[in-house]
């Protein structure tokens, strides 16, 4: 997903129409197949270290390219991809994403251990300054860069973002 042409992702996740993440992925480099990643921890691993260590089939037990894929991209659901090389989040926080309703974006915000709903980066940086058990999170593994969500994935009269035009009236994008 992380964002190589946006059609093949290194990796991505996917979203239902409860708005937050359901299914983690990740595509092939070889084979381009999409598979399923059990968890967002090890999710997070991957997307952490996706640009030196590319995800394959076989980094999964006992699947190889040859292995039918786990998911399809299409509009059965809609996917959201992520930017490459995100930090994993910090230990015992929880990193949540929630898709706006009119399906324009996701919004970004962590739980601190102690179930604090954390939204901007100034509120990290005052918890941790506030609660020493912390202090060894990193500040950089804080990150709110939100994955890009797919608008050919999106739900039917689900606009996402206005399209733009160009001067001639074709889509820019
Ligand atoms: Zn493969």
């Amino acid at each position: 997903m992380d964002e190589q042409t946006e059609k093949s992702p290194p990796k991505q996740k996917a979203v239902t129409p409860g708005r937050s993440i359901d299914i983690y992925a990740a595509q092939c480099e070889k084979c381009l197949k999409w598979r399923k990643i059990d968890t967002q921890e090890l999710y997070e691993e991957i997307r952490s270290k996706i640009l030196e260590n590319p995800f394959a089939c076989e980094k999964k037990e006992g699947i190889s390219c040859r292995d039918a894929g786990d998911l399809e991209y299409d509009s059965s659901r809609t996917w959201v991809i992520d930017k490459p090389g995100l930090p994993k989040t910090p230990r015992g926080f929880k990193r949540s994403l929630v898709l706006r309703k009119d399906y324009s974006k996701m919004d970004a915000y962590y739980i601190t251990p102690t179930g604090k709903k954390l939204r901007t980066r100034n509120e990290i940086a005052a918890f941790i300054d506030a609660n020493q058990d912390y202090k060894n999170a990193p500040l950089g593994d804080f990150n709110f860069t939100v994955p890009k969500v797919m608008e050919d994935t999106i739900p039917c009269g689900m606009s996402g973002r206005t399209p733009k035009r160009s001067k001639d009236g074709l889509p820019i994008d």
